[in-house]
């Protein structure tokens, strides 16, 4: 399952991030993540599936906050362009399909909420 392991290297990263803390972090009570358009994850699967994994962890009962971003491309015949709205496989200028593309995949860690020991 695609979520599935999304999750668990969402959870990595994140217990992993408040390890590397000055101060010591008691719980994570947010997390904020982009979304690629392109990453074919279904958000509510996500953060249903990231509740199973967070157990017994500081990550349990935080909030998943997910964003989509935003992708732009860039032909690299012609070098034209633009933000990108739906997928596409040419340049609308020159018809080119070697177009680079700028994010989109995958889930992208952006900022972490959290409670920490007094
Ligand atoms: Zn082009």
């Amino acid at each position: 399952m695609h979520e599935a392991s999304l999750c668990q290297g969402l959870l990595d990263l994140v217990l992993e991030t408040i390890t590397q803390q000055t101060t010591p972090v008691k719980k994570v009570t947010e997390i904020v993540c982009e979304l690629g358009p392109f990453s074919c994850i279904e958000p509510t699967t996500l953060a249903s599936c990231f509740e199973l994994f967070a157990e017994n962890t500081p990550c349990e009962g935080a909030k998943l906050t997910l964003t989509r971003s935003i992708v732009t491309y860039t032909c690299q015949e012609c070098g034209y362009s633009a933000d990108l709205r739906k997928r596409l496989f040419h340049c609308p200028n020159c018809g080119s399909d070697n177009i680079h593309f700028n994010g989109g995949h995958g889930l992208m860690l952006n900022a972490l909420r959290v409670d920490t020991e007094e």
